[in-house]
């Protein structure tokens, strides 16, 4: 059976990772959707409010699983036999961050290969971060997120979202 597990914080999970994770699907038996956590970083989204909000977005998928992990990514994969990470780059800004993350999980654990897939161009631009500024300050997030994210980011910013 072929699995790869895209991990992140999906704080919260936008257009751009739910188009990584369709285009990815079909190439794989099973992809694990991995919630995850930096110590002494603020989310707006609890880990448990990710995950089922990541649930909602995916409930079509039957190839998708949706799991919370606290720990390295790389271990996570270990533990469970995963031998492929997949990461998402959109520009050269990801890219830095992005080399030294597989360089370093390949040094932890170099039978677990990371792959870089391209955001589509439409969504190039798009980050969790850029989603929560506009939600705050009450923009419109069409086009931006899926409907169960704009939902939740509207009780989160009490109502301010305008659809
Ligand atoms: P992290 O904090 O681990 O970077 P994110 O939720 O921000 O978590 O991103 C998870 C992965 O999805 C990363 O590899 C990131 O580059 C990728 N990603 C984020 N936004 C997009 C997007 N718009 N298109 C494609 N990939 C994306």
């Amino acid at each position: 059976m072929s699995r790869a597990v895209y991990p992140g914080s999906f704080d919260p999970m936008t257009l751009g990772h739910l188009d990584i994770i369709s285009r990815l699907t079909p190439l794989f038996d099973e992809l694990i959707v991995l919630v995850s956590s930096t110590p002494n970083k603020k989310y707006l989204f609890s880990t448990q409010e990710r995950k089922q909000i990541i649930e909602d977005c995916l409930k079509k998928e039957k190839k998708v699983r949706v799991e919370i992990w606290d720990g390295l990514t790389v271990d996570y994969c270990e533990k469970n036999k995963i031998p492929i990470l997949i990461r998402g780059l959109r520009a050269v800004s990801d890219f830095d961050h992005e080399m030294i993350m597989a360089n370093m999980n390949r040094r932890l654990k170099p039978k677990i290969e990371t792959f870089l897939v391209y955001a589509s161009a439409q969504f190039g631009y798009l980050s969790s971060s850029i989603v929560k500024e506009v939600a705050a300050s009450g923009g419109t997030l069409t086009d931006l997120v899926p409907e169960p994210v704009e939902k939740a980011l509207k009780v989160k910013f009490k109502g301010e979202v305008k659809s």
